[in-house]
């Protein structure tokens, strides 16, 4: 008995000792076989607004901005680049060259317009919108014969011949056109042609300031749409200029009426320059403001409509622009430094599908280029 009861207290106590031990179980590892990378799905743009503020460097931006409560609509845009503006033969461009280097992806001379270096033609943005069978319009604060929209629908070998380029506006056939400039059309030197009887014959619905006021036209995506809003240059701001916004808001109805593909339009704060050259900043931060609220409707639109590349830059700066020392929010001390252009950089803002392509600093022809790439080539490809 007394045996049996010593090996049975041993073995409890060796029961007792022994510690349990943890296993720790390891699962073989997984092999992964493929990495993927979902990329971001890029989406390319049904429309494209092209929004040029002539002669609105970083400096007509600020004074603008300074004197609206320290804020721009131009902040609503995600991606900024900058671009090189000069000319094929002018460090300092003139607005014809620029234009025709963002609207045809070509460097050529100041005065060029739609045309290269050896004046042979280049083809637009718009040409190429056309070409896809998708509406077309320009708006804009200048005559609809000057150089930034004229880039868009004409060849010339020089910007000032304006009678010239307007006769190019009969084959041209974009869809809406408002700008000022109706004596290049109906009361010519070069010729007795009356473009705007033979605008009519092409199924242009044809208007103009001496018979009514834009806001009271509705234009019907029947027929193509002008509307002449001066004889020669149109007025400023300050002078009780107020048409640009509702013929912007109308453009957009219009072409986005007329087409279930898409559409291309530009829309031009032209005298935003004028100040510049007249070396008044007042006029600078007026035509400013303008277009700042244009661009805000335009901002809106394409946000509610979600399939709309919006593009804002300008040509070129205008007047050496600075704000000096001295200067608070509600008063700006300004001085200009010429009243010519610039060949100072002047930024891009982007919004919507296809804005990531235009951050970084590169050449005016770029824009075209960017704008070929999303707009117009993703569209063949599909
Ligand atoms: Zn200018």
């Amino acid at each position: 008995m007394k045996s049996y009861n010593i090996i049975a207290l041993i073995t409890i106590s060796l029961l007792f000792s022994c510690k349990p031990q943890i296993q720790i179980v390891e699962s073989p590892p997984k092999i992964i076989e493929k990495i993927v990378e979902v990329e971001p799905e890029k989406k390319n743009p049904k429309n494209l607004i092209l929004m040029i503020g002539d002669g609105m460097g970083l400096t007509q931006i600020s004074a603008g901005m300074y004197s609206n409560e320290n804020y721009t609509e131009l902040e609503r845009c995600p991606i900024v680049g900058l671009q090189k503006t000069h000319a094929s033969d002018n460090l300092v461009t003139d607005s014809a060259a620029s234009a025709t280097a963002f609207a045809c992806g070509a460097k050529s001379y100041n005065g060029a317009i739609g045309v290269d270096q050896d004046t042979m033609p280049v083809k637009s943005i718009l040409h190429y919108a056309e070409q896809q069978d998708l509406p077309t319009g320009l708006v804009v604060s200048s005559t609809i014969v000057h150089a930034t929209p004229a880039a868009f629908y004409s060849h010339n070998k020089y910007r000032k011949n304006y009678e010239e380029i307007a006769a190019d506006l009969i084959d041209a056939d974009v869809d809406f056109l408002v700008g000022g400039g109706k004596k290049f059309f109906d009361r010519r030197k070069m010729d007795d042609r009356n473009l705007l009887a033979e605008l009519s014959e092409k199924q242009y619905s044809v208007s103009h300031f001496a018979e009514k006021d834009i806001e009271a036209i509705n234009p019907s995506s029947d027929k193509n749409f002008l509307f002449l809003t001066a004889d020669q240059d149109p007025i400023p701001v300050s002078g009780g200029r107020d048409y640009l916004l509702p013929a912007s808001q109308k453009a957009i109805n219009y072409l986005d009426s007329k087409s279930n593909d898409g559409f291309f339009l530009m829309i031009e704060g032209s005298q935003i320059d004028w100040g510049g050259h007249a070396n008044l900043a007042s006029y600078v931060v007026s035509e400013f403001l303008e277009y700042n609220e244009i661009i805000g409707h335009v901002l809106d639109f394409a946000e509610k409509d979600g399939n709309t590349l919006v593009v804002i830059t300008a040509d070129h700066e205008t007047g050496g622009l600075a704000i000096n020392p001295g200067s608070s929010m509600d008063s700006l001390t300004t001085q200009f430094t010429t009243d010519k252009h610039t060949a100072t950089m002047v930024p891009v803002f982007a919004y919507g599908p296809g804005a990531e392509e235009f951050s970084g600093i590169y050449e005016n022809t770029e824009i075209f280029e960017k704008m070929k790439k999303v707009f117009i080539d993703a569209r063949v490809q599909d």
